[in-house]
């Protein structure tokens, strides 16, 4: 398995800096209950009648009322999908073959609805009906070379960031890697801080932890830069008035969906850090999932980030949040090797977290005792 993870600047080859440029969601909207104009906002983009938009939507609105505001008209579809695991390139291919299959023209748009599980799908099935082959042969950097077709993402949840990035994060049969390209960001996002009302209190510190870490490991990396700072200065405040002061329900999902927006702009710059890095081998062997996973790997990271730490045991406390813990308990050694190299071979993020000598003091001894404990 690799997984590696995009950076902002390139590594001099001609002695000339060379600065990568990035495509940004060229249009937003904000607001409580703006999902009810989602209908007037697709209406131009349809192509005509027999070209549908296709509404990919997290399973947990099936039935409910949420379900019913789906701007559904002419042969559009809607089609529900459950969060449980983290996206597959095998679903993402079969989903592509369903619409395919059952239309005779490519549709008008892809429309993800839900947290970052749905945004990802969205997003790599918006690049797939337009690029041939399976989309595990577009996993790595810029590897896909025609436009995707229109593609809508509408968060339910915040804290991904996966809203405003140009990555789609996939499980593949030899990989987890993004499909990271121009043509991945979104066309349009929708967001309404109202459809984040019914998540639970611990999804909820999972999914915004996920911010607070990218905030943590970008601030503190020695990638920043101050395009990177600006965005992660702003979502740690926000992050903290949600999960330290006393906000309105109302106000505190306002606050924590524009957390979610610029920690993910200020990752695009530069890279996460330790956490992510040890995350991905709890994701890739135990099939932990990202907000989680980062949460029980974070806590025990205070010799790297000292301040972010306590300040994350503060929050987990005022919310009363408890990690399972014990969970690599029962690994045999070969298991925590595995993990190890899966952890350590995402250079970039080690690089970014401690400098060009990280080999040093990120020794596999080292991470064996942090896994150990999780
Ligand atoms: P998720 O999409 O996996 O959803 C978590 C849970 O919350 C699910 O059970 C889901 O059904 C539920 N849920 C979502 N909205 C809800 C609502 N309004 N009410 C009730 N329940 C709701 O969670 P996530 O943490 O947003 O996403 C994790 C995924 O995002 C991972 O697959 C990860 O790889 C990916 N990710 C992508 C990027 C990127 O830049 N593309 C960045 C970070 C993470
Ligand atoms: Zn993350």
């Amino acid at each position: 398995m690799e997984i590696k993870k995009d950076i902002g600047i390139h590594k001099p080859t001609t002695g000339k800096r060379q600065y990568r440029n990035f495509p940004m969601v060229p249009r937003v909207i904000f607001g409580r209950g703006s999902f009810d104009q989602l209908g007037d906002i697709l209406m131009p983009k349809r192509r005509h009648s027999e070209a549908p938009f296709i509404f990919l939507v997290d399973d947990v609105f099936e039935g409910k009322a949420l379900s019913t505001r789906i701007p559904i008209i002419f042969n559009d579809q809607v089609i529900f999908i459950s969060a449980d695991e983290e996206p597959k390139t095998a679903q993402v291919d079969a989903l592509v073959h369903k619409i395919k299959s059952e239309f005779n023209e490519l549709p008008s748009g892809i429309v993800g609805i839900g947290g970052g599980t749905l945004l990802d799908l969205a997003k790599a099935v918006a690049i797939l009906l337009t690029n041939k082959g399976s989309s595990s042969d577009y996993q790595g950097w810029d590897l896909v070379d025609k436009p995707s077709v229109y593609h809508v993402g509408v968060p339910t949840i915040s804290g991904t960031g996966a809203e405003v990035s140009r990555t789609t994060v996939l499980l593949g049969p030899e990989k987890k890697l993004g499909i990271n390209s121009d043509h991945t960001t979104f066309d349009q996002v929708v967001l309404d801080p109202d459809l984040t009302k019914g998540v639970s209190k611990e999804q909820w510190f999972y999914t915004g932890m996920d911010c607070y870490i990218h905030c943590i490991e970008s601030l503190n990396g020695t990638y920043l830069n101050a395009f990177s700072q600006s965005y992660g200065e702003k979502a740690l405040e926000l992050c903290k008035k949600v999960y330290l002061d006393e906000l309105s329900p109302a106000e505190s999902r306002d606050q924590l969906m524009m957390a979610s927006w610029h920690g993910g702009m200020s990752i695009a710059y530069s890279q996460v850090g330790v956490a992510h890095a040890m995350s991905y081998g709890l994701s890739y062997l135990l099939g932990v999932k990202h907000g989680i996973g980062n949460c029980m790997v974070f806590q025990h990271l205070k010799e790297f980030y000292p301040e972010g730490v306590r300040l994350f045991n503060k929050m987990k406390q005022k919310h009363q949040v408890h990690l399972p813990s014990g969970i690599c308990s029962g690994l045999t050694e070969s298991d925590y090797e595995s993990m190890i190299g899966i952890s350590l071979g995402m250079v970039p993020l080690w690089e970014n977290a401690l400098g060009p000598d990280w080999r040093s003091i990120a020794t596999p001894e080292k991470l064996r005792s942090i896994y150990g404990r999780i």
